[in-house]
């Protein structure tokens, strides 16, 4: 496939227009000046894309999801953190059944695809359902149960260690669309001595972890009170961050974490809508940045979003960074795109992804700057985070296959999702009601 006559933005950041991008099989095979019509480009190749008015990107690496949590979205608004999660969001997930997860997930990989997002790194729970609804998509995750548990916990009783086990098998059979990623759900949910578990498990099975990390100020502060020590040194000192590690939010490090995460090669994860809807605070990803610290987005979950759309994340975290440190050179659209794609793509250990390269997998999303919104356009680059959003997106691809097209879904029944999501908020809330 031939994307004829289409921009980009290059390795400096710079807006390229006028490139022709060929896809062979599962990869970007050259990226070359356009010196031909569309009409002589028909006449030569099979499939050609018409790319005039479009920028071609490399596809978002949501890093950090719930991606079920669609069946929550809007339920519960207006409550305060604790009563939103403790009246609404924990007793109607208790309800929710591995089939109901299959559904959820589809809904929001549906979404994510739409929005021009490749690939999530998830945490949930009842993981087989996620597992089968990525199989069927297209598209590519990394998945993890979130281990929570006290002292007594023993980690190969649990229901994580089966399901984490089975997703360990399943992913090795997935074309490595699926990596299976140890979890911990976080500091407050968990035991030191389960803590300590988890992280010899990853360590033996060569698993990458997935954890929340300092997200609220609360949780933040109890742990010195408990511990004298902060969360981040807390899983330092447990062995935690021995493996590759990816940690949501991070809004409350401080002192020598910085230290500690770049030095653990830990990967921090900004999720600022999130972060500003829950009333969490505000990170400070400059900081994160200038200490050398991989930094990648991720929208967390509907429930908290509430969309799943990359573009309009990325251009908050761009937004909160000017606002905080009163400079609108923070950050370059080179940059902001790093860190939605090829640094989301490393931190889930994907070394063959995330550029729009030669060579790297044909991991791919279309943004078409036609509409009034763009208008008159001066940079179709610098237009993608000031201007787009998710709607924008008109084609998105994995592995070289089109799963995404002018609001069109190749692998997904989008009206039999609606009607099973639909079906299950309307039996959730009448078991509830009882
Ligand atoms: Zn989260």
């Amino acid at each position: 496939m031939l994307f004829h006559d289409i921009a980009l933005i290059d390795k400096d950041g710079i807006t390229r227009e006028h490139r022709n991008v060929r896809v062979e099989d599962a990869l970007i095979t050259s990226i070359e000046p356009c010196a031909t019509t569309l009409d002589e480009a028909q006449a030569q190749e099979i499939e050609v894309y018409d790319g005039r008015g479009k920028l071609i990107i490399p596809g978002f690496f949501n890093n950090h999801s719930h991606v079920p949590m669609t069946l929550t979205r809007g339920y519960g608004e207006g409550l305060s953190l604790y009563d939103w999660l403790y009246k609404r969001i924990f007793p109607f997930e208790a309800l929710l059944t591995e089939e109901d997860m299959y559904w959820g997930a589809m809904l929001g990989i549906a979404e994510m695809l739409s929005g021009g997002t490749v690939s999530f790194t998830d945490m949930y729970m009842r993981i087989q359902g996620i597992y089968r609804a990525v199989m069927e998509a297209g598209i590519k995750a990394s998945l993890a149960n979130g281990l929570t548990g006290d002292a007594s916990t023993k980690l190969e009783q649990t229901v994580w260690y089966r399901e984490t086990e089975t997703l360990r098998r399943d992913a090795e059979t997935s074309d490595g669309r699926v990596i299976a990623n140890a979890s911990l759900h976080a500091q407050y949910t968990s035991a030191p001595e389960l803590v300590r578990q988890i992280a010899e498990y990853a360590k033996d099975k060569q698993l990458r972890m997935h954890v929340h990390l300092s997200e609220t100020i609360g949780e933040h502060e109890e742990c010195k009170e408990k511990y004298g020590k902060t969360p981040a040194r807390y899983f330092t000192d447990l062995g935690l961050f021995d493996v590759p590690t990816s940690a949501a939010h991070a809004i409350f490090i401080e002192g020598e974490d910085y230290d500690l995460l770049r030095d653990k090669k830990v990967t921090l994860c900004h999720n600022p809508s999130s972060n500003l809807k829950i009333g969490s605070g505000l990170a400070d990803v400059k900081k994160w940045r200038d200490h050398g610290i991989r930094v990648t987005i991720g929208t967390d979950g509907a429930g908290s979003n509430n969309n799943l759309d990359m573009i309009e994340e990325v251009t908050l975290a761009s937004y909160l960074a000017k606002g905080i440190h009163r400079d609108p050179l923070l950050f370059s659209t080179g940059e902001l795109l790093t860190f939605a794609t090829r640094n989301g793509a490393l931190a889930q250990g994907r070394e063959d992804t995330g550029l729009l390269e030669p060579g790297y997998r044909a991991d791919l999303a279309v943004v078409d700057m036609t509409s009034l919104h763009f208008q008159p356009l001066y940079d179709i680059g610098t237009s993608l985070f000031t201007n787009a959003n998710a709607s924008d997106v008109v084609l998105t691809m994995v592995d070289g296959r089109i799963l995404y097209k002018d609001g069109q879904f190749t692998t997904i029944d989008i009206e039999k999702v609606l009607w099973n999501v639909y079906r299950i908020r309307d039996r959730n809330l009448a078991t509830l009601a009882e």
